[in-house]
């Protein structure tokens, strides 16, 4: 990749992540993915250095840098090959304390972010529904307040939520007023920064197997009347979706950075193998066929990278530029979420097809991209919903749905 233009926080954070990543070689993520092994020493190797905390502010012990230096940071984690697992390790614990530490109480803040940040507490992001899928605003997942009005009754179901089985909090967002009862569509859901207490009645959770990213767990979670005290409510009742869609953008940023980050580590095994691989008396990098497909590859891992670093960018302005609508960060955070992902996808793809059978092969860990590298394109956003959303906000043309 390259590295002209990166600011210098930017490139001390590359440095200082690249020192830990080489702790953990490929065949580490290798055996994690194959036996479904949580990378936690992985996880406890970044707390230990503090690097949870990158984008919290310093005085709850966090690094107090921005949404662009933890993009560098999960590009870099990646690029390492850790691929998808080694970032779903980590980012949640980024992007979803993001809402919390702008709309947390002083309480909460305190009790809740430095533990995140050691790593004595790992998160989850509770948001998506089996039976609402993209249409995050009909979330069926309620939150009744109890009679005492000190407590609040959970009741639902949410799908694809990763680590929960190693999470002790999950940031979830779920409905407190009826859908047939808001004023506006994005009115009606809450965040919550819950415990989540397997000892406690009505939890229950079942992990789904996949096909990437194995080494992380994703799960169905059901609450049936679990209990949460009121003081977990983040922010006001009802603004949940405003306060959440905060953590979104950043997660956009992150999850762009990581579709790079694998990309670039696929093109690298690509050109090796490419250079290294010798048939027809010549090294099949020779072979145009070979060469410009990779070529193409490294230009559009260029542009995603520019429109995500621009983007992360205008995040982070944002917090301190009330000129910067909120509308434009919205868009190009998913713009660059879109291009990253594909970007990626091409260049696994090509890998894979570069290195003929051996693509194929636990060893060479591009089948393992390949995999991975498809998670990006789906969430936390598909690519059909990101084109929607700029054929409608953007071009003004009617909406599809
Ligand atoms: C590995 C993995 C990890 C995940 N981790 C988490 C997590 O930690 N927390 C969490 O909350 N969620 C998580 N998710 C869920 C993820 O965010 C959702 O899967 C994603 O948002 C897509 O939602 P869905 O699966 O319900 O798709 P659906 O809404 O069922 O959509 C299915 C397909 O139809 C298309 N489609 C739907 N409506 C339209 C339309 N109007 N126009 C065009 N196309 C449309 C979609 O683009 C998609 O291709 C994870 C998912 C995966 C695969």
């Amino acid at each position: 990749m390259e590295l002209t233009g990166f600011t210098e926080e930017q490139l001390t954070v590359r440095d200082a992540i690249s020192a830990i990543t080489a702790k953990f070689p490929n065949t580490y993520w290798q055996e994690c993915d194959q036996n479904e092994r949580d990378p936690k020493e992985f996880h406890a190797a970044l707390a230990k250095d503090g690097w949870l905390g990158i984008a919290l502010p310093e005085k709850l012990g966090g690094a107090g840098l921005g949404i662009s230096e933890a993009t560098m940071m999960m590009q870099t984690i990646t690029q390492s090959g850790a691929g998808m697992a080694g970032a779903q390790a980590i980012h949640a614990n980024v992007y979803a304390t993001q809402p919390l530490a702008k709309f947390g109480t002083k309480e909460q803040l305190e009790e809740t972010i430095p533990k995140i940040i050691n790593g004595t507490w790992r998160t989850c992001f509770g948001v998506t529904e089996p039976n609402t899928g993209l249409e995050t605003l009909k979330l069926k997942t309620t939150a009744t307040k109890n009679a005492s009005g000190d407590s609040y009754s959970i009741t639902g179901q949410k799908i694809w939520i990763t680590c929960a089985q190693v999470a002790s909090k999950m940031i979830l967002l779920a409905r407190t007023t009826p859908v047939e009862e808001v004023k506006r569509s994005t009115h009606g859901l809450s965040m919550f920064c819950i415990d989540l207490d397997r000892d406690k009645p009505g939890l229950d959770m079942r992990k789904i197997k996949k096909m990437g990213g194995r080494a992380v767990d994703a799960n169905e979670v059901f609450f049936d009347n679990y209990q949460i005290p009121a003081n977990t409510l983040v922010g006001e009742e009802n603004e949940g979706f405003r306060i959440i869609l905060h953590g979104m953008n950043a997660e956009r940023c992150l999850l762009a950075g990581e579709a790079l980050g694998l990309g670039y580590a696929a093109l690298e095994r690509a050109t090796q193998y490419a250079n290294d691989r010798v048939v027809f008396g010549r090294p099949i990098g020779q072979n145009q066929g070979i060469a410009h497909p990779l070529a193409d590859a490294y230009m559009k891992l260029e542009a995603a990278k520019l429109a995500t670093y621009h983007a992360a960018r205008l995040y982070d302005a944002s917090r301190t530029d009330s000129s910067i609508p909120f509308h434009s960060v919205g868009v190009a955070c998913n713009s660059a979420k879109y291009l990253a992902a594909e970007a990626a996808f091409t260049a696994c793809e090509r890998a894979v097809l570069t290195h003929g059978g051996m693509g194929y092969a636990m060893e060479y860990d591009v089948e393992r991209y390949l995999r991975e590298c498809l998670v990006p394109r789906i969430a936390p956003v598909s690519r059909e919903m990101i084109l929607n959303y700029v054929s409608e906000k953007v071009l003004q043309l009617p909406r599809s749905y």
